[in-house]
């Protein structure tokens, strides 16, 4: 049995198209191949000694083949040792430079595979990074990810695998068949006729055995995701609370009977596809030894034995090139669409970007102005509706609401997160959209509810915002920030590892820490999202320490939940529906009367009865400064 030929029609078993790969078939335009071309040009010169290489060693391959005639004619049966042992010799000097060639092309073409990738993910990483914030909110992050990995790494895969086997195979089978013809026209032409007409046969085992592969690769996934949900902690808790182990058991018990099916069907099917395989690779040879030995013994005295061996030899070469050749449609359908794929990505357009004659003014006083705003994320559901309002230099404002009233929204529309719809919001009287977009946002500073640590160091992530910050500037604003001292406390100070995301610290402490990160990056204004919940009072009470002198000395704008931050700002805004609809400071909203003033009543009077309560009976110490007693917040839109 040929192994060439097995291994041939093996690798021709991945070698059909999905019907989703069928449906979404790219469509092959000049203009695609070009761009490809782009990126294949920069290595034009590495490519012409790829292509030598592949024709030389090609060639080479075939040599020992066409070789084993002369052996058995001109040494063996001319019984000449000289001539046998120069043959044997330059087969196997062939072979080995063939081989060495081989290496030096495979060596080259690494190298152009990689540089090639390495280009596409340098500028593919570029371009996600100017991407919107909207992007990244609208596209699932694994989806990014494998474009940026397997995606790329698929590119690599076609310059190395499918244009190197489509030349070299081409070359073989020329190769191949010059010699063939040139040594037996009718016995070549048999072998032509022999080759695909066992192909395609194989193909179609292929095919059954690939769909059963797929088949049980589905449920394998099935299996597993049952394993993941059911076998998680939270998994296992909600099984048991709905007392559903026995669903969940007959559930896994069907895909596991199902796998057992597949599994058998897939290596009965396997067995047959080696049994085809096998029996017509056989059959080739016996046909060319039969119809040579006919034409050798019957008609035609010059044919020799050692031709037929070539000739035999030289078909079990051509089965791989062939079932490959074959093949080509699905290679390139394949790696077009994964050119496509990447390319639709480069073809996103920037929807954020730094205007041409963007302004660098020299420096920034911070005055903040919306001018009637409009936004919204959808066009049928606008999110703010005319929001106008003054922040003077150094002032402050807190923005309270119900939830979804559009506070965050106005908040990420100043560091131009998102740009407004309508309307302008002015820094210092300039459109933010004039200003360089790198100014603007390094002189907004942001500390969200969500703060984002990197897992490294705690001085790691505090470098983040200035990469030259001194030991003592960072311990200045840790200082100002509460969170030195918890840092001190740590057995490896500013050196602590915070984990993934920042998980080994509290909701606190990763707030602390990204206020004092703000403090280090020192920004015209200041924004901050207070967290409505899951701190502690005291949590609260080092967070407000930290906050309140913050917000005294710089612009700033806080979405408010605690009455402490709300009695420290200048002006309150209320926010509801996309307005603006109330106006003022505490004293003025409360005695207005007014949805604020409502709110006040019943929310923050009510905690401080509750707490007047225990502390009649539990004789527990009135906070002063009225916190600790939960948050100050609005109900949802439909209750207000
Ligand atoms: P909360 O106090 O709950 O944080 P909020 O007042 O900050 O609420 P926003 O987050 O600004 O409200 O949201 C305003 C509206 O916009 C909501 O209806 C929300 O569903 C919607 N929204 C927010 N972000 C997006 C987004 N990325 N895509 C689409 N809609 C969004």
């Amino acid at each position: 049995m040929d192994m060439h030929g097995a291994r041939g029609f093996r690798r021709g078993g991945r070698g059909f198209l999905s019907e989703e790969e069928k449906a979404n078939r790219p469509k092959i335009t000049v203009d695609l191949l070009k761009r490809i071309g782009s990126y294949l040009l920069p290595y034009w010169k590495q490519m012409v000694f790829v292509l030598l290489a592949i024709i030389v060693s090609s060639i080479f391959g075939i040599l020992p083949s066409i070789l084993t005639g002369r052996i058995i004619d001109d040494g063996l049966y001319g019984r000449n040792l000289n001539v046998l042992v120069i043959l044997i010799l330059a087969s196997l000097g062939v072979t080995i430079l063939s081989n060495l060639i081989g290496v030096l092309q495979n060596y080259l073409n690494t190298w152009i595979a990689q540089h090639i990738s390495f280009d596409m993910r340098n500028k593919m990483f570029a371009h996600l990074q100017s991407m919107s914030h909207r992007f990244f909110t609208s596209n699932k992050q694994g989806d990014i990810i494998t474009r940026m990995t397997s995606d790329i790494s698929g590119v690599q895969r076609v310059v190395t695998n499918t244009l190197t086997s489509i030349i070299s195979n081409v070359i073989t089978l020329v190769v191949a068949l010059i010699a063939m013809y040139r040594m037996n026209w009718l016995l070549a032409t048999v072998a032509i006729v022999i080759v695909p007409l066992f192909t395609i046969p194989t193909r179609r085992v292929g095919k059954t055995r690939w769909k059963l592969t797929r088949q049980s690769q589905e449920c394998n996934d099935e299996i597993n995701g049952i394993l993941n949900e059911t076998l998680s902690v939270s998994g296992q808790l909600l099984v048991k609370l709905f007392t559903n182990e026995k669903y969940e058991y007959e559930k896994y018990e069907k895909a596991n009977q199902r796998m057992v099916k597949l599994n058998i069907k897939e290596s009965l099917v396997g067995r047959w596809f080696g049994v085809v395989i096998n029996t017509l690779t056989t059959i080739g040879p016996m046909l060319i030894y039969f119809v040579g030995g006919l034409l050798m013994i019957k008609y035609d005295r010059d044919l020799t034995v050692g031709d037929i061996s070539v000739m035999v030899a030289l078909l079990s070469r051509m089965y791989m090139p062939v079932n490959m050749l074959l093949n080509i449609q699905v290679e390139v359908t394949r790696s077009m669409a994964l050119f496509t794929r990447i390319f639709e990505y480069f073809d996103m357009p920037v929807e954020i970007k730094n205007s041409p004659d963007a302004i660098t003014p020299s420096s920034v006083k911070g005055t903040l102005k919306f001018d009637n705003v409009h936004f919204h994320y959808i066009k049928e559901k606008p999110v703010l509706k005319g929001i106008s309002f003054e922040l003077k230099e150094g002032k402050s404002i807190a923005i309270v609401g119900p939830s979804g009233a559009g506070k965050s929204t106005i908040i990420n529309l100043i560091p131009r997160i998102y740009d407004v719809v309508d309307g302008q919001i002015l820094l210092d009287g300039m459109d933010i959209r004039k200003l360089d977009l790198s100014f603007l946002r390094k002189n907004v500073g942001m500390v969200t509810q969500d703060t984002y640590l990197f897992n490294g160091t705690i001085r790691d992530n505090l470098l983040y915002a200035k990469f030259d910050a001194t030991e003592d500037e960072i311990k200045k604003a840790c200082i100002k920030a509460n969170i030195h001292e918890f840092i001190m406390a740590q057995p490896e100070g500013y050196d602590t590892i915070v984990g993934n995301r920042g998980l080994k610290l509290s909701g606190g402490e990763k707030q602390r820490l990204s206020i004092a990160r703000v403090i280090l990056k020192d920004p015209a204004i200041l924004i901050f999202d207070e967290a409505t919940s899951s701190l502690d009072s005291i949590s609260e009470n080092l967070i407000q320490e930290a906050i309140e002198p913050l917000i005294k000395q710089r612009t700033s704008i806080v979405i408010a939940h605690r009455l402490s931050t709300i009695m420290a700002v200048d002006e309150i805004l209320v926010i509801s529906d996309g307005h603006v609809v109330e106006k003022g400071t505490h004293n003025e909203l409360v005695s207005r009367g007014g949805i604020y003033s409502e709110l006040y009543e019943t929310q923050f009077r009510r905690a401080l009865d509750d707490y007047e309560q225990r502390r009649n009976s539990g004789g527990e110490e009135l906070d002063t400064e009225n916190r600790g007693f939960g948050v100050f917040d609005f109900p949802s839109p439909d209750l207000v």
